[in-house]
């Protein structure tokens, strides 16, 4: 019925409707009971959709991008120059949004009553006790390493707290695989080359039914914290707002600050042509949310307006739509923070730390499709001692923000592109002067 409608406005208006079904019901004191007992399970539901996918989805799509960089030797200059590039901005970007969010606070707005709801909610919902974050306090300081290494794969994969040890292994079997004959390798890389396509249709599958979960999580929501204190939905509701507002100018800041920096420093490219001539990718990854979906035409762009050769072309934008994601890097590091803000958890320099390694790591492991990003947020809150299960908190904006972190991401990869095409002596330099971006045959 609603097929003709895009998605992402389907999940638009599933949030408002959730939004005011939610206020409605509180504010005429219609009994919670209905949508506590036939709401809520359809949010629970999409929530647990998510995480079900997010094991494999980590292992398929990180020892894919891992192998994807050939062999070990070829891993010399081009591969290093874009590793180290892709490192540098995700870590920029993580730095830039813990800043950003250590400093504007959104998460604090919520009263101490509404954070202590949210808390026991999100434990209850994830299944977690309240001493686990108590036991992650009192660990040695090298227990975040410790327990990166798991003791049993089969274990760490059944246990959703442990998806930084599927992440490891991810890693090592992607290393170890450029390093075994191509053609035992070729059977093994196949079968997660085909996992990972699965996945993403798993994926897509989830996102049809987001608006339902999106209106039902909006919906119990403002039902559960407000059913008592109609105040406190408000203060939830300007919360949320001003985290999106942070996400929304840190991922302005890396484009116009970061990507602006980088091109002057190692290119000659203008920073106004290297947007115009991206613009359709750019517009393409906003309405698909999806760095992977918009590979081909981000290809095309950087070859043919940017003038970069195919040869690093196709070796630094396809390991970029798996592996370098600065939209979403910064986007799980303010997320990270504004959940523990809001569930009244401080953290401690160390934990501040311990997001700058996972977030790095979950978007490394985030496919370049809608949503992912959120389901591997999961990781950085579970490393931090978080519940993971807080992902509920920020699922209302997070459609809209995967729209302006894609376009990021896709923007970081050329801007990774075009750098390390002109390190390598290449003049990658406008070429639209008389073409239209949006009339180019894309
Ligand atoms: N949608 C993003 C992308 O495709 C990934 C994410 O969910 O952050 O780049």
């Amino acid at each position: 019925m609603f097929k003709k409608i895009p998605l992402h406005t389907q999940i638009i208006a599933g949030l408002v409707l959730g939004l005011i079904f939610g206020l409605v019901i509180v504010q005429f004191g219609i009994s919670p009971d209905f949508t506590v007992d036939y709401i809520k399970p359809i949010g629970t539901i999409f929530i647990n959709a998510l995480k079900m996918i997010a094991v494999p989805l980590v292992l398929a799509s990180l020892i894919v991008g891992v192998s994807n960089l050939g062999d070990i030797s070829k891993l010399s200059r081009i591969g290093g120059k874009t590793i180290f590039a892709y490192l540098i901005t995700t870590v920029i970007a993580i730095t830039l949004g813990l800043l950003l969010v250590n400093f504007f606070e959104p998460g604090e707005q919520l009263p101490q009553e509404t954070r202590d709801k949210l808390m026991t909610q999100f434990d209850a919902a994830a299944g977690s006790k309240a001493s686990d974050a108590a036991a992650i306090r009192d660990a040695g300081p090298l227990q975040p390493i410790i327990d990166i290494v798991p003791e049993n794969l089969i274990a760490a994969a059944a246990d959703n707290g442990s998806m930084l040890q599927v992440v490891f292994f991810a890693i090592i079997a992607g290393i170890a695989l450029l390093q075994i004959p191509k053609d035992k390798a070729k059977t093994f890389t196949d079968f997660f080359d085909a996992l990972n396509d699965v996945i993403i249709k798993i994926v897509e599958y989830i996102m049809m039914i987001a608006p339902y979960g999106v209106f039902a999580l909006m919906a119990s929501l403002i039902v559960d914290i407000a059913g008592e204190n109609p105040e406190s939905a408000v203060e939830l509701l300007l919360a949320l707002l001003k985290y999106t507002l942070v996400v929304m100018g840190g991922l302005f800041l890396i484009i116009v600050g970061v990507y602006s920096l980088m091109l002057k420093a190692f290119t000659k490219i203008p920073f106004k042509d290297f947007i115009l001539a991206l613009r359709p990718a750019m517009l393409l990854g906003f309405s698909t949310s999806s760095s992977s979906a918009t590979l081909p035409v981000t290809m095309k762009l950087v070859e043919e307006e940017l003038g970069v050769s195919e040869e690093v072309s196709s070796f630094v934008l396809p390991l970029g739509a798996t592996i370098n994601m600065n939209g979403t890097s910064l986007y799980q590091a303010v997320a990270a923070v504004f959940i523990a803000q809001a569930l009244g958890m401080d953290l401690t320099l160390s934990q501040q730390l311990t997001i700058v390694l996972t977030a790095t790591l979950a978007a490394i492991g985030s496919a370049g499709v809608p949503g992912a990003g959120l389901i591997m947020l999961i990781i950085v809150l579970e490393a931090i001692g978080v519940p993971g299960a807080g992902v509920a908190l920020i699922i209302a904006p997070d459609r809209i923000l995967d729209m302006f972190r894609t376009v990021v991401n896709i923007t970081g990869d050329a801007a990774v592109c075009v750098t390390v095409a002109s390190t390598e002596g290449e003049m990658p330099a406008r070429l639209i002067r008389d073409a239209n971006p949006f009339t180019a045959n894309v």
